[in-house]
C-alpha cells in the first residue's frame, strides 16, 4: 500500500499497526526509517544521503592522493583540525563565557592552553610531520579537511531527521497501547507488541484521522444510525472546507434532538479526548473534524439536486464530487472491516452493512460517473 504524501512525513496510527502486525518494534522502526528515506526522495533526506555518499567517495580519493609512506596522514590532518578548532573556536567561546571569578577565568584559559600545547606537540612529533612531500600531501589535505567537516554536518542533519521518525513511532505505540490497540508481551530480550482486535480493525482504516475513526467505532458512537445518518456524520473525517477549518453545516438534519446532532456531539468530545492524548504523547496535532458537509452529503444521498444543494455553500461541483468519493471510500473501508467489527464488544453488528447501504446512496449521478 502506498501511503499518501503529506507536507511532512508523519507516521500514522494505521501505519504503526500495519508494521507491527508483521514485525517486531525494532524492525518496524527500521522499516519506517527506510520508507521515510523513500518519501524524502522529493525532499531533502535523499539529497543529504547522496551528498554523504559523494563526500565519502571524495574523501577516499583524497586519502589515496595524500597517501604517506611515513604514517597515517589522515590522523595527522585530524590533529591539525583539532588544533585549529582549539585555537580559534574554543578560545572565542571562552572569551564570551561569563565567569564568577577571575581565578576561574584564568584556570579555563590555562586548561585550553594546555590542550593546545599537547596537540601542537602531537602534531610536531607525528611520523608524517617530517615527510619531504608534506606540502604536496597538504594540498589534498585541505580539501579533505573541508569535506570532512561538511560530511559531519550533513550526517548530523540526516540522523536528526531519521531519528525523529522513529521517536514519533514510539510515541504512537504508547498511545496505541494505552487505548488497547496493542498488547505487550515481555520476552527475555525485548518487549514484543501484538495487535489486539482493535488493532486489527485499525489496520483496515485509512484516513488522516484513523485513530479517531477507530475510537468512534469501538466506543459505539455509530451504533444504531441509519445509513443516511452514518454518512452525514462520517463526512467530518473527509471534508475539507475552503474557508477556515472547524466550520458547521447550515443545518443538522433531524435538528438538535436528532441522531446526527447527538452523534456529532459525541464525536467532538471524543476528538478533544484523543487530541489531548496525542498532545501528552508529543505527537503532532490531529487535523480537526469538519462538519461543514454534514447537510450537503445528507441531501445528496437523500436524492436532492446538486445545483440546489450547493447554492448556499462555498463548495464547487468538483470539490463536492471529490469529497463524496472520499466518503464512499471511507464507508467501503468500514464495510470491508466487517469481520473485525464482529469481534469487538459493544459495536453494532449491523454497522458494516449500514456502511454498505450508505455508500450505495452516495454513489449516484455525477458522483457515480465522474472520474476525479
Ligand atoms: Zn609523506
Amino acid at each position: 500500500r502506498v501511503y499518501p504524501l503529506h507536507s511532512s512525513f508523519v507516521p500514522t496510527f494505521n501505519m504503526a499497526v500495519n508494521l507491527l502486525n508483521s514485525s517486531d518494534a525494532d524492525t518496524a522502526r527500521t522499516t519506517l526509517d527506510r520508507s521515510f528515506a523513500q518519501w524524502e526522495a522529493n525532499a531533502s533526506a535523499e539529497r543529504l544521503h547522496n551528498r554523504m555518499n559523494e563526500l565519502e567517495t571524495a574523501l577516499k580519493g583524497y586519502e589515496e592522493a595524500f597517501h604517506c609512506e611515513h604514517g597515517d596522514f589522515a590522523e595527522f590532518l585530524q590533529l591539525r583540525m583539532k588544533l585549529k578548532e582549539a585555537q580559534h573556536d574554543q578560545r572565542r567561546k571562552l572569551k564570551h563565557t561569563l565567569f564568577h571569578t577571575d581565578a576561574e577565568r584564568t584556570a579555563a584559559f590555562k586548561a585550553l592552553d594546555d590542550v593546545i600545547a599537547n596537540l601542537r606537540e602531537a602534531e610536531r612529533t607525528h611520523p608524517c610531520a617530517g615527510c619531504a612531500d608534506i606540502q604536496q600531501h597538504l594540498r589534498w589535505g585541505y580539501h579533505w579537511i573541508r569535506e570532512h567537516k561538511e560530511l559531519d554536518q550533513v550526517r548530523e542533519r540526516y540522523e536528526s531527521r531519521t531519528g525523529s521518525v522513529a521517536r514519533t513511532f514510539d510515541h504512537i505505540c504508547d498511545v496505541l497501547y494505552s487505548l488497547d490497540y496493542l498488547q505487550s508481551e515481555d520476552s527475555s530480550q525485548n518487549q514484543i507488541l501484538h495487535l489486539t482486535e482493535r488493532g486489527q480493525l485499525l489496520r483496515r482504516l485509512y484516513n488522516e484521522l484513523d485513530i479517531v475513526f477507530a475510537e468512534a467505532i469501538c466506543e459505539g458512537i455509530f451504533n444504531n444510525l441509519s445509513p443516511l445518518e452514518l454518512l452525514s456524520c462520517l463526512s467530518a473525517l473527509v471534508y475539507e472546507s475552503r474557508g477556515p477549518a472547524g466550520g458547521e453545516p447550515r443545518r443538522y438534519p433531524g435538528g438538535k434532538d436528532g441522531a446526527i446532532f447527538n452523534t456529532v456531539l459525541r464525536m467532538k468530545e471524543l476528538f478533544m479526548r484523543t487530541s489531548a492524548l496525542c498532545a501528552d504523547a508529543h505527537l503532532p496535532a490531529l487535523r480537526p473534524l469538519e462538519f461543514g458537509a454534514v447537510d450537503i452529503m445528507y441531501d445528496w444521498a437523500n436524492g436532492a439536486d446538486l445545483a440546489e444543494i450547493l447554492r448556499n455553500t462555498d463548495s464547487t461541483g468538483g470539490d463536492f464530487v471529490r469529497q463524496a468519493k472520499r466518503l464512499i471510500d471511507l464507508l467501503t473501508q468500514l464495510f470491508a472491516a466487517g469481520e473485525y467489527l464482529q469481534s469487538i464488544d459493544g459495536v453494532d453488528k449491523n454497522l458494516s452493512s449500514c456502511a454498505y447501504e450508505a455508500a450505495k446512496l452516495l454513489n449516484r449521478g455525477v458522483v457515480a460517473y465522474s472520474d476525479v
